[in-house]
């Protein structure tokens, strides 16, 4: 066995001890589009794709991956994280889990055969043709706990929906899971159906939106055939029903609803809720109801944060097959910050149009096709935003900016700063100084010199300096 193929072994293992410890989203965000270099007179090389990465894996995760590797690999004194740009076109796609992925160093990485592109549709429901129940609504075949990314944002959500698919008995009744638009309570619902249906076919699983349950309702009232809605309701397994805020203020099927509730949870049958509210804040709802509603287990989707949507773009991205270089799924991540369709929405744009004009995707191209949406987050930038966001990205604390530290690392993300500072607002060159720890506007000039010339000179710089503009200013 080669010496990197034995490497290559330890560290498909260290990644596998590092996804349990750090969780998907944060797996799929940070460590997955890592690879092993060499292994040099004690010390290891870890390639990452962009700086950005490395100053983050460096921070956060380097003193982990040193212990775990020397675990494997007692010759492993020390981790060096470097920029390998080799590395970067082929992307978090290229880097799977397998541990044979793993062995593909920059240098001698093959050129994948460009996958083809599938676009995918804008979100409508694909009808499946299957044993789907006749009063069952049809299923997402792309709504799986697999395709789920996992985030603190919706872990609750997610490991309840998990437990009621898996269990035996009914665990909790109903599940209640309530977030904002487009934040996945649809796909989590989807996802336990489709689980239920495939470890027992037998069970009757209805998925159905409060909508169409009020419209079959009175449908039935109409035909005068309530009696089999009723009976049709009462003798399924799981019943689901999708953003039941849309039957608040219909009393008559409210009343039917609740019944239909009560007759199920009596018979210990599992019924599923999703609202866009706690039960509590339902309005136009009956006292009754919503205190039933919250009988059970109440899961809340929160708002998505930046490694959430970050692992989801990854995720998103590999599974069309399209090329999308880390630094646009970052700055889509930085950007679209509403919900998670309209941040599906954006991705496939960008390479839908990169498709059609056939050029690889930019952080410009993204940039222009994005154009409109983001203008939409467009505001004036201040000096006090443009430090924060420079602190946060070097990793330094927010207090160096204005503090008498010379060290390169804080005197050079200082100067980004002010540099920053002169481009993107309207501010005097005295003006900056003062914000940046009362220096004198010479500084702030030879700041802006010194970060102009290394931008002519360090690609990789220039690229950040660039990223961070295009967060800044939308
Ligand atoms: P909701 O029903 O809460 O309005 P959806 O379930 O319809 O939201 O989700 C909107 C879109 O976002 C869907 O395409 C869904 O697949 C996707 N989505 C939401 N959350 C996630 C997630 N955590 N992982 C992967 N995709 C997600
Ligand atoms: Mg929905």
């Amino acid at each position: 066995m080669s010496v990197q193929g034995s490497l290559d072994q330890q560290w498909a293992r260290v990644r596998g001890r590092l996804k349990d410890e750090v969780g998907e989203t944060a797996y799929r965000s940070w460590l997955k589009p890592l690879t092993v270099g060499t292994l040099d007179g004690g010390q290891l090389r870890i390639l990452v794709p962009t700086r950005f990465m490395r100053d983050w894996i460096r921070t956060h995760y380097a003193d982990r991956i040193r212990a775990l590797f020397s675990g494997e690999n007692p010759g492993v004194q020390s981790v060096e994280i470097v920029v390998a740009s080799a590395a970067k076109p082929e992307l978090i796609a290229a880097a799977n889990d397998a541990p044979v992925a793993a062995t593909a160093v920059a240098a001698t990485r093959v050129p994948e055969p460009v996958t083809e592109l599938v676009i995918e549709p804008t979100p409508t429901l694909t009808v499946v043709e299957d044993r789907t129940d006749e009063m069952s609504a049809p299923l997402d075949p792309r709504f799986t706990f697999e395709n789920f990314v996992v985030g603190k944002p919706n872990e609750l959500a997610f490991a309840a929906a998990r437990r009621v698919a898996d269990a035996q008995a009914v665990p909790f009744n109903p599940l209640f899971l309530y977030g904002g638009v487009g934040l996945g309570k649809t796909h989590l619902m989807h996802s336990i159906a489709w689980a239920i249906r495939k470890k027992d076919p037998s069970r009757r699983v209805i998925y159905l939106s409060a909508e169409k349950f009020m419209y079959q309702f009175i449908r039935a009232l109409r035909f005068k055939d309530t009696m089999a809605f009723k009976e049709q309701f009462r003798s399924v397994d799981v019943l689901m029903i999708d953003d039941v805020q849309f039957i608040s203020g219909k009393d008559s099927t409210q009343e039917e609803f609740f019944h239909t509730f009560n007759a199920l949870v009596d018979q210990n049958r599992q019924v599923i809720i999703s609202a866009d509210k706690s039960p509590s804040d339902l309005e136009g709802m009956e006292e009754r109801l919503r205190s039933r509603l919250g009988w059970g287990l109440v899961a809340d989707i929160h708002p998505t944060t930046y490694e959430l949507r970050l692992g989801i773009l990854g995720q998103k991205a590999d599974r069309i097959g399209a090329k999308v270089p880390p630094k646009v799924l970052e700055f889509l991540a930085h950007k679209i910050t509403s919900n998670v369709r309209e941040l599906e929405g954006a991705l496939n744009r960008i390479v839908a149009h990169a498709e059609l004009v056939g050029r690889a995707i930019t952080l410009e191209s993204a940039q222009d096709v994005l154009h409109d949406l983001l203008r939409a987050s467009n505001r004036r930038v201040t000096i006090e935003e443009i430090q924060k966001k420079v602190a946060e990205h070097f990793n330094i604390r927010l207090a160096d900016m204005s503090s008498a530290r010379r060290a390169r690392a804080v005197a050079r993300p200082r100067q980004v700063a002010m540099y920053l500072a002169k481009q993107l607002t309207q501010r005097s060159l005295p003006e900056i100084g003062r914000k940046f720890g009362d220096r004198d506007h010479t500084t702030v000039m030879h700041a802006v010199r010194k970060v102009d010339e290394l931008c002519g000179t360090d690609p990789a710089f220039a690229e950040d300096v660039e990223l961070l503009r295009r967060m800044l200013e939308g």
